[in-house]
């Protein structure tokens, strides 16, 4: 994806203040992270200095930048914002406190650290804070044509490395080895960033978020390898797939046919209108009239794009209906205790006549 050009960036920066001004709040304040780079295309590092981009209900935008960060922001795609540079010796949180005499409702980003909030609420005592993350997940939530392309290419570029798994895995090989190996892959095959690896092996594989570990595998190990990183444009792929050593076992095998038809049938059943609720009740109910609907532990997915977990996530209880654009994970899965684990995820984007899935590796249980 290119960089934002300016008017995607004043296009973004109009839709929060339209928000902001639709639920009463005056001013919006963003730090570095994914939200910064979502409304600016500013991928500003999060230190101690404050950086803040400011955006008011009326549609003026600022950025208040530490001095030596100034050269950085004017050249990212937010340089035409009025830049508020301050030195080492100047009270940055007094600088916003001083752009935003009125405001009496500030909303801040999900992810601000508490140190900074906590100095802000010191500089403007008289306005309420509250949390951006509703207001801007609201954009976020449905992705752009070219960040659909963008989340497309991060699919395709961990779908390689999943190519490479199987010759990976060996009897007598930690997981610990198999990981570092998966690692240099993700980036090799063109992520900028490794934002995790699981290679959970044999019982391990009963612990949905084991990452790795030195146990050595053994033949008859069913191996979960869930993975995934950052693109250098900022957006991110995670898919999981399940492989075996050999032979897993029946009670193994039988439980995996399920856990496929049920992943195929949540895919299957994405369209928009649909609740997120209801994709993970395709999925679940599909286990649990199998008698595996207790070793499901876990909700059915979760979106994705700047973050690995973002709105929408796929649960019982949220209601949200699906809207063409949206992207999120499809990853059911099974832990039996003391035994074995599977999962099988794909990232898929709500279409208008189903879901276009950007994960294209093989769902069958891949025997090495
Ligand atoms: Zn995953
Ligand atoms: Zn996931």
């Amino acid at each position: 994806m290119r960089d934002m050009t300016a008017e995607q960036v004043d296009a973004r920066l109009s839709g929060v203040a339209r928000l902001a001004a639709e639920v009463g709040v005056d001013a919006v304040l963003v730090t570095p992270g994914p939200d910064m780079r979502y409304l600016t295309g500013y991928d500003a590092v999060p230190l101690e200095r404050l950086t803040c981009l400011i955006v008011t209900d009326g549609g003026g935008a600022h950025l208040v930048v530490p001095r030596l960060e100034l050269l950085a922001a004017e050249a990212s795609p937010a340089g035409h914002l009025p830049m508020h540079p301050w030195t080492e010796t100047d009270d940055p949180y007094d600088l916003v406190a001083s752009l935003l005499p009125d405001a009496s409702v500030v909303a801040l980003d999900n992810h601000m650290w508490a140190e900074k909030v906590l100095r802000l609420r010191r500089a403007m005592p008289d306005s309420v804070q509250t949390l951006a993350g509703d207001l801007l997940d609201r954009m976020r939530i449905v992705k752009t044509p070219d960040e659909r392309d963008a989340l497309a290419r991060a699919g395709e570029a961990i779908d390689r490395v999943h190519a490479q798994v199987a010759s990976l895995l060996r009897p007598g090989r930690t997981e610990r080895e198999v990981a570092a190996n998966i690692a240099d892959l993700i980036i090799a095959e063109g992520h900028v960033r490794v934002d995790f690896v699981i290679v959970a092996s044999g019982p391990n594989g009963a612990s949905p978020h084991h990452e790795v570990s030195d146990r050595v595998l053994e033949r008859g190990d069913a191996v979960v390898v869930d993975i995934g990183g950052t693109m250098p444009d900022g957006y991110r792929s995670d898919c999981t797939r399940t492989y075996a050593l050999g032979d897993p076992g029946t009670d193994f095998l039988s439980r995996y046919a399920v856990l496929q038809r049920a992943q195929e049938a949540a895919v299957s059943a994405v369209r928009p209108g649909l609740t997120c609720a209801a994709v993970d009740s395709t999925a679940r109910d599909l286990l649990a009239a199998e008698g595996l609907g207790d070793l499901f532990l876990h909700r059915t997915g979760h979106g994705i794009g700047l973050e690995t977990h973002e709105a929408p996530y796929i649960v019982q209880g949220n209601d949200l209906p699906l809207e063409v654009g949206m992207a999120f994970s499809v990853e059911p899965g099974f832990y039996l205790e003391g035994r074995f684990g599977a999962r099988i995820e794909d990232i898929v984007i709500v279409d208008h006549d189903g879901a276009r899935v950007l994960n294209r590796q093989t769902r069958d249980l891949v025997i090495v």
